[in-house]
This record gives structure tokens, sequence and C-alpha cells, in this order.
């Protein structure tokens, strides 16, 4: 075994790619995690874009790539330093301190909290739900609202760029993984509510990766979701508790007035660095907020300060399989870095 020790911090799909690696090539390995099990936001999915495997799985086979690694599940990094000698001092929650040789930052990223949106009523309205709530419903692991499952002829809305190029949100970028999502959602309503009716408002349809387009015409033409190049601006409740919507569709020029039974928010992916990993640790980040690497192209994984690698979703919105392979590739710089 190698004499090298290196510190995970977050267990996502980047941080687990990252240590398979790692402890495949004889190092040891310590993961530290937030939550008790490993998986990050792959424990919160339902099912999967664009094949709908069943998420939780896809966390079980990620962990089970890892060889002999000493894993810290509930165990919140709140603070790192590095030392003259160029070791990095991890505090775990309880004081106690572990020191490595190298790190591998994975912390991911946090969704957006779609009550900024205030003009959306999520948090007023008990029917407008995320793209994340959905998820759980559609998991078994919340109720959906017992009257929709009553109800025959159900209208559904889903509405796409919920906190993302939206300079009033302040986060101009793309989150790349919600028209996909929205897709994905789209249909799954309408298996779940065989006599509902979806339509989706949408800014751009970015179906960037392979399958992604193919579902986007299943949506269409297998299950009817209506797509509708339009921008929504404000949700107020009926007396009947029906959802009256305002928007504007952007290709006719034109307005639209539409009520629906639910509400669906496809929420972004925002930036969620800790202090220490900037200020400590000197890390840079893009306009986003996400973490930046020393070069884009050929060395995204790497940063300024030696030893100190970024993997996945901190460094703007992937997919699992990006994130995956990107905590993979972070892996890889970090071995050729220490065989220099
Ligand atoms: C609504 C929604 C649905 C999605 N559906 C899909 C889909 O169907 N298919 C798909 O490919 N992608 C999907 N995605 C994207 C997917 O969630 C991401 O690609 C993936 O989670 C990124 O993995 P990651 O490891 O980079 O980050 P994360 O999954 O965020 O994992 C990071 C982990 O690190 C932990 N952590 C953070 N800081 C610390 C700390 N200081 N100490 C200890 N632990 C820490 C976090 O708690 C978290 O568990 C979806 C995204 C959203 C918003
Ligand atoms: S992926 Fe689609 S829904 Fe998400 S921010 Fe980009 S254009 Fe909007």
């Amino acid at each position: 075994m190698h004499t090298k020790k290196i510190a995970v911090i977050g267990a996502g799909p980047a941080g687990l790619g990252a240590a398979s690696v790692l402890s495949r090539n004889g190092l040891r390995v310590s993961v530290f995690h937030r939550e008790a099990a490993a998986g990050g936001h792959l424990n919160d999915w339902a099912w999967l874009f664009p094949r709908f495997v069943p998420a939780r799985d896809v966390a079980v086979s990620m962990a089970a790539e890892t060889r002999q690694v000493d894993f810290h599940p509930g165990c919140h990094i709140a603070g790192v330093s590095r030392h003259a000698n160029g070791q990095f001092k991890i505090v775990m929650p309880d004081g106690q301190t572990e020191v490595a040789d190298a790190l591998v930052y994975a912390g991911g990223f946090r969704v957006f909290d779609a009550s900024r949106k205030e003009e959306l009523g999520y948090g007023i309205y008990p029917r407008v739900v995320t793209s994340a709530d959905l998820e759980k419903m559609l998991a078994g692991e919340v109720p959906f609202p017992v009257e929709l499952l009553q109800q025959q002829a159900l209208r559904i809305g889903v509405v796409h760029c919920v906190g993302s190029r939206d300079e009033k949100s302040g986060n101009r970028h793309c989150s790349r993984m919600c028209c996909v999502t929205g897709v994905k959602q789209s249909i799954e309503l309408r298996k779940r509510f065989p006599n509902s009716r979806v339509t989706a408002f949408y800014m751009d349809m970015r179906m960037f990766g392979n399958g992604y387009e193919e579902l986007y015409l299943e949506a269409q033409r297998d299950w009817q979701v209506l797509f509708v190049r339009g921008r929504v601006s404000e949700v107020a409740e009926s007396d009947e508790g029906r959802l009256r919507v305002k928007a504007e569709d952007t290709l006719l020029g034109r307005p639209i007035r539409d009520e629906f039974d639910l509400l669906v928010l496809m929420v972004g992916m925002e930036a969620d660095l800790p202090k220490w990993l900037i200020e400590d640790l000197g890390v840079k980040q893009i306009d986003a907020g996400f973490a930046r690497g020393n070069d884009e192209l050929v060395a995204s994984n790497r940063t300024p300060t030696r030893g100190l690698y970024l993997a996945g979703s901190c460094k703007g919105p992937l997919s699992v399989a990006e994130a995956w392979n990107d905590g993979q590739a972070a892996a890889q710089q970090l071995l050729l870095d220490l065989n220099r």
C-alpha cells in the first residue's frame, strides 16, 4: 500500500468516483460525508434521466466501486487548514482532526430555494412544488396531495428555469440539468396520472446529452406533453383552490392565462462552497459562484494550492455520469502529480 493518505470531502457521485480510483491504486483514503449514506443528491431522486434507472441503485453501485476506504458518515467538515509542510488538517464535528497529504473537494451543489421567487407561489400554495419535492413524491417518500389522487382530469404545469438564467434571483447561469429533468418528470407524471394533461413552459430546450433529445420527442409523441415557449410571471390561487397562471407565449408574443391543479418548478443548481475552501485554501470562483480549477480545458481539477483538487458539481452543474467521471479525472490528476 502507498504511504500517502488522501482525504475526500463529499461522497456524492464525484467523491465516490475519486475514492474508487484512489483506493484501487493502493492509496489510503478517508472519505468525509455529511449524510449517513453515500450517494449525495442521488439519495434525493427517484429515477434518473434518460433511462429511468433507480437513483439509489446507482448510489449503491458507485459506493461498491471503492476499496477499503475509511468512510466517515454524518461528518460535516467545517474547516480545513494547510500546514507549512503542505499537509491538510481536517477538523471533524467532534473537534478531532485528521491529517492528509492531499485533498479532493467534492462537496457538490445546493438546490435553488424556490420561495425566493415569491411570484411563483412556492411555500404559499401547497400545490406549487419543486422538481426536488416531486422526486420525493415519485419515490413514494412524500405523499402526493390527496385531492390530486382523487381528481380525474388533472391539469399539471411545469415551469422551467426557476432560479437559473434569471438576473433577479442572482443566477445568470444555465443549470443544464433542469430541461431534461422537466421532460423526465413530465413523462413520470403522465404515467402516474394517465388522465392528466401536462404543459411545460420553457425558455429554450437544452437537451445536450446522449438520449435526451429522444426523451424530449418521446414526451411529445407518446405522452402528449405540450411544450410552450413562455415565461410564467405570476401564480395565484382561485376560490376553488386551482392555480391561476399568467405567462407570456414568447413565440407568438401574446399573453397566456391558464389554470392548473399542480405546478412543478424546475429549480436550478447553485454553488454551495464553504468559506474555508475560498479563504483558507485559496480556491477561486467563477462568476456564478462555483469553484474554478486552474485551467478550464486541461487542468480543471487542479487548484492553485498544491495537493488540493476539485471534483464534480462544485465546479458547475453536471449530470451524474459527468460528476462521476470528473471525480475519477481528479483522482487521475492527483496520481500523476504524486508520481512526478
Ligand atoms: C431536481 C434534480 C434532478 C436531477 N436528476 C438527475 C438525473 O435524473 N440524472 C442525472 O444524471 N443528474 C440529475 N441531477 C443532477 C445530479 O444531482 C448531479 O449530477 C449529482 O448529484 C452531482 O454529484 P456531485 O457528487 O458533484 O454532488 P452532490 O450529489 O451534491 O454530492 C456532494 C455531497 O457532498 C456532501 N458535502 C458537501 N459539503 C460537505 C462537507 N463540508 N463535509 C462533508 N460532506 C459534504 C453533500 O452533503 C453531498 O452529499 C438532478 C439535479 C436536480 C437538481
Ligand atoms: S437547463 Fe433548461 S430549464 Fe435549466 S436553466 Fe437551462 S434552459 Fe433553463
